[in-house]
């Protein structure tokens, strides 16, 4: 069992750790538990995940299977994106989009409502069609889309119980090209941001927020006829070669750039599935905006540049499409999202949210579940318009409170 979370900027608290091997397991030690949570992959960033019991699911049967006619695969929640997306390639099957990497389980993605990138693309909370939760009572709920309290169910930061299994929406599989461009003039991504951000299925644009040029990486759908995406986009020159987002770190750790085609799974990620992530020594925050505010949005975080780059190892822009679930940072708003990743220096962090957060309040930006952010329950609650139907149905699942946390009555709840 882990001590610490990936990052390494949380040490966990709980003193017994739960391994269960059965859901009758899961049922029994959930419903004996005063306070639990569960762990994922331990990739957030904060105390979301603490509690003075911890379960693991790791040990817990994976117990794969496809159904091609419903178009679905459910399976064991803890498995993570990379062992999903291999068991989908064997079947030729593929997901709709994924995160930045292919290591994290998909129940603590879902549950943070972590995102890929895409004009068009939910985020990845939105491919659940179905789950099955275990209750602080020790019942087995299911779930599906046609379920009243579905959109409340699926992103649930943990709240609500132990999500055992889920159903995901697959598709045929198919290929990817990747493309890094360098050279990226801020004038230039400000006045063609949405002519940038639709260049492609999925665009990350890369920046340090001072003069500096940025890079674009633009993932694009191989569609029959293999098609090159050309050397310029808006002035950014293709690079020509493979590289790595934060400079100095192995661009060997990134999946293939340079426009070769390849499996969905394999070129969606930013990094691959056998090499450290991202840098390895870091904490990471992100603010998802209203779509339309967001050349307004980097104007201002820019307008702070000077505060932000001394702790700054790079910083990412990408666009995420409305949904309906309840607690989505994109519930019923088009966003984009302004991410960091920082230097591990908890503290100094901190301080530069304060500005952060102000620069962007303006916005009402609805920060990422899983990553370090400062805003307290009582300024996101009028950011979220269904946060009382969450609180209600909360309520009806976990009626002792088992689930509730020091983070979340912080955050979410209020009284922290
Ligand atoms: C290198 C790196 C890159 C990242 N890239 C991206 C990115 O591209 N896009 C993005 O949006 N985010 C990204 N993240 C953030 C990450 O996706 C989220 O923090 C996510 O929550 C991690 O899930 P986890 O299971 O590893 O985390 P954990 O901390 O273990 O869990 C997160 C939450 O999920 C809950 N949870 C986990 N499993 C279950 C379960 N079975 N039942 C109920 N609740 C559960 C936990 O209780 C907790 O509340 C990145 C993080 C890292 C470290």
């Amino acid at each position: 069992m882990r001590k610490n979370n990936w990052a390494g900027n949380y040490r966990y608290r709980a003193s017994k750790v739960h391994s269960p091997i059965s859901l009758e397991q899961v049922q029994e030690i959930v419903s004996r538990a005063p306070e639990l949570r569960v762990l994922g992959s331990g990739h957030s960033f904060t105390a979301i995940v603490d509690a003075k019991e911890l379960l693991s699911l790791e040990r817990m049967p994976t117990e794969l299977s496809i159904d091609r006619a419903a178009g679905t695969v459910s399976f064991g929640a803890q498995l993570s994106y990379g062992e999903l997306a291999q068991a989908l390639e064997d079947e030729g099957m593929a997901l709709a989009n994924l995160a930045s990497l292919p290591q994290i389980c998909v129940a603590g993605a879902v549950a943070t409502a972590t995102h890929g990138s895409g004009d068009g693309n939910g985020n990845l909370a939105t491919s659940v069609a179905a789950l099955e939760l275990v209750t602080s009572d020790g019942e087995v709920r299911s779930a599906s889309r046609d379920d009243e309290d579905f959109n409340g169910l699926v992103v649930s930061l943990g709240a609500l119980g132990v999500v055992t299994r889920l159903t995901l929406d697959i598709e045929p599989g198919y290929e990817v090209r990747q493309r890094a461009f360098d050279g990226l003039a801020w004038d230039t991504l400000l006045a063609h941001f949405e002519e940038i951000t639709s260049s492609g299925y999925s665009v990350s644009v890369f920046t340090l927020w001072d003069e500096a040029p940025g890079g674009v990486w633009v993932k694009t759908i191989v569609n029959g006829a293999p098609e090159s995406l050309g050397d310029d986009l808006f002035g950014a020159v293709a690079a020509r070669a493979q590289q790595h987002m934060i400079a100095g770190v192995d661009p060997d750790n990134c999946t293939p750039q340079l426009d070769s085609p390849g499996p969905w799974s394999q070129r969606l990620p930013h990094f691959r599935m056998a090499f450290t992530p991202s840098s390895g020594e870091e904490i990471q925050s992100e603010y998802h905006v209203p779509r339309r505010h967001a050349v307004a949005a980097l104007e201002a975080v820019r307008a702070r540049a000077r505060i932000i780059r001394p702790l700054l190892l790079v910083s990412e822009i990408r666009t995420v499409a409305a949904d309906d679930l309840w607690l989505s940072p994109q519930y019923q708003q088009d966003t984009v999202a302004i991410h960091f990743t920082w230097r591990r220096e908890q503290a100094a962090v901190e301080r530069v949210l304060v500005e952060v957060e102000a620069a962007l309040a303006p916005f009402e930006p609805r920060p990422h579940w899983g990553k370090l952010f400062l805003a307290d329950a009582q300024t996101l609650a009028p950011r979220y318009p269904r946060l009382d139907d969450f609180i209600a149905l909360l309520a009806r699942s976990d009626g002792r409170s088992a689930f509730t946390n020091a983070w979340l009555r912080t955050h979410l709840l209020g009284g922290g």
